[in-house]
């Protein structure tokens, strides 16, 4: 691929968005003065004879079950249960563990699920070469923050993360890969991004009992907070061959920022966004939804350069989908794309929880997520 002209676009949007967030997080910790004590509670081995494992209650599915019931309920005990899951902390290392049994619990096995580990060392020249190597002074102090007395969340001496990976093999070895990042931003993080993670629990979930063609491999990717760690690591660790049997890359992030659905799709080649035959056939499925369930979505296809996980597949070239939920009356339609890095509404604030967003817009965390359950649902089960 021709990475000068990418890493142009690439460049303006990180810069324009994850970076100056960072920024003010080392704003924050050198105007606290603090710097962090480094405590070392035990590291979870993720082997699976080793994994020591205990069994999460989880919601259950039956034929009748609305779609977005049991999303709900997996937002709900992150919001309540893993909250701060800052990355490189070993509060996000305690929700990859439970992530692991809770699709144990499912009926999933180890041979279905991997854990791919991997530390800031191993990444940050990789994510270099998108975001520049100024990124690496940011993540040590965003590393350095996490422990601080002030927030508290106790960075991992390993500087390690983890990708949680389940593979639903289907008839043909061509791959959807669906992704959302665990770890948070502080606070408890509903919408940023438990609600992309509780979609792709239920939809796992839902998977247990559907017949999917194609192979689909969820990953629970972690360190997106610290710089798209976590994807940046998994795109790069693919064989050529895993890359030539992907078929699209759908990314689910912040489906709780406001009450309207946005899909925002596309490839980009020579700096410039296209599309082909599967956006088509993602237009055609949104439509359908929208008549057949009375949901509105709408298409939005400059917002797959959002700055979130499917960044990290569009740079190889892959099709791919951001999905999130925004509200038109706000920050997003006055500031465009820069209204994932600006004061929005809840993204990176202690609004960012499901008591607010409960009360801000009510009945819309069941009806969001109710909406991306169908139609990720359809987006998977469709005939490329
Ligand atoms: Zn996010």
């Amino acid at each position: 691929m021709d990475s000068n002209k990418t890493e142009n676009t690439f460049q303006r949007i990180i810069k324009s968005g994850a970076v100056r967030m960072m920024v003010a997080v080392v704003l924050v910790a050198i105007i606290v003065g603090v710097v962090g004590v480094i405590r070392s509670p035990s590291e979870i081995s993720f082997a699976p004879d080793s994994f020591e494992q205990t069994s999460p209650e989880i919601p259950q599915l039956s034929a009748g079950t609305p779609h977005g019931q049991i999303a709900v309920d997996y937002v709900y005990t992150l919001n309540s249960d893993f909250f701060g899951r800052f990355p490189l902390s070993y509060r996000e290392m305690d929700t990859a563990a439970w992530l692991v049994e809770v699709l144990l619990a499912m009926g999933y096995t180890w041979d279905d699920i991997s854990v791919q580990e991997f530390t800031v060392e191993d990444t940050l020249h990789l994510a270099y070469d998108v975001f520049g190597e100024e990124m690496g002074f940011l993540v040590d102090l965003l590393y350095l923050f996490c422990s601080s007395p002030f927030v508290n969340f106790e960075a991992r001496e390993s500087r390690q993360s983890q990708n949680v990976i389940l593979t639903v093999p289907g008839q043909s070895n061509e791959v959807m890969v669906v992704g959302a990042h665990y770890d948070a931003f502080m606070y408890p993080g509903a919408s940023d991004n438990a609600s992309g993670v509780a979609l792709l629990l239920e939809s796992a979930q839902r998977m247990r009992e559907l017949d999917n063609y194609y192979t689909i491999i969820y990953v629970f990717f972690g360190a997106e907070e610290a710089g798209l760690l976590g994807s940046i690591y998994y795109v790069n660790s693919l064989t050529q061959e895993q890359h030539d049997n992907i078929l699209f890359m759908i990314n689910a992030d912040v489906l709780l920022e406001g009450p309207d659905l946005f899909y925002m799709a596309g490839y980009v080649r020579d700096n410039t966004r296209g599309e082909n035959h599967i956006t088509q056939t993602w237009d055609y499925i949104a439509q359908n939804v929208e008549t057949q369930h009375g949901i509105t979505i709408t298409a939005l296809p400059d917002g797959v350069l959002g700055p979130s996980d499917q960044l990290a597949f569009l740079l190889f070239e892959h099709t791919a989908m951001f999905l999130a939920g925004l509200d038109k009356n706000e920050y997003f339609y006055r500031y465009g794309m820069d209204a994932f890095s600006s004061m929005t509404r809840v993204l990176h604030s202690p609004r960012d929880c499901f008591y607010y967003i409960n009360e801000r817009w009510p009945g819309k965390i069941d009806d969001n997520m109710r909406g991306f359950s169908l139609l990720l649902e359809e987006f998977l089960l469709a005939d490329y």
